[in-house]
């Protein structure tokens, strides 16, 4: 009886951990203008606030290949990240305030990394929706799919 609750106990840890990996996604970036992966799905269901973790590889510094991530609506990202090249990289290339950016990260230069959380209650299943790089001039071709499941 004893073996049989230690192995539940352990099967139902071992359930929570792939539960809360489901709702911690990680991004890596390098010296380039790419997301890996360029694509990624939530469910919305399973995670009432997500992290994502976004890890820069490559070696130049935030000046010169700086990359953050930036989640909106597929339809406001070109205007949002135009918007953001004259806010300059102190406000991270990004508009101040802009409530069409439902989520950011900050900008990081090679070796560094950044997280942020946030709530998925505000996001439609199966909308459209992309993240991109507002670092300027990266957005056009640093870009990825982000998918809202059920
Ligand atoms: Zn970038």
């Amino acid at each position: 009886m004893k073996s049989l609750l230690l192995t539940m106990a352990s099967l139902c840890f071992f359930c929570f951990r792939i539960a809360a990996a489901e709702c911690d996604l990680n991004i890596t970036v390098q010296d380039n203008l790419a997301f890996s992966p360029t694509s990624l799905s939530i469910s919305k269901s399973k995670c009432p606030e997500i992290t994502i973790k976004l890890v820069h590889k490559g070696t130049l510094p935030r000046q010169s290949m700086g990359h953050n991530w930036v989640l909106t609506k597929t339809a406001d990202a070109p205007a949002v990240a135009k918007a953001g090249w004259s806010a300059g990289l102190d406000k991270q290339y990004l508009p101040p305030g802009d409530k069409r950016i439902i989520a950011a990260t900050d900008i990081i230069g090679g070796g560094e990394s950044a997280s942020i959380t946030f709530a998925t209650d505000a996001l439609i299943v199966g909308g459209d929706y992309q993240y991109f790089c507002s670092f300027i001039g990266h957005s056009a071709v640093m870009k990825g799919t982000f998918k809202v499941d059920k």
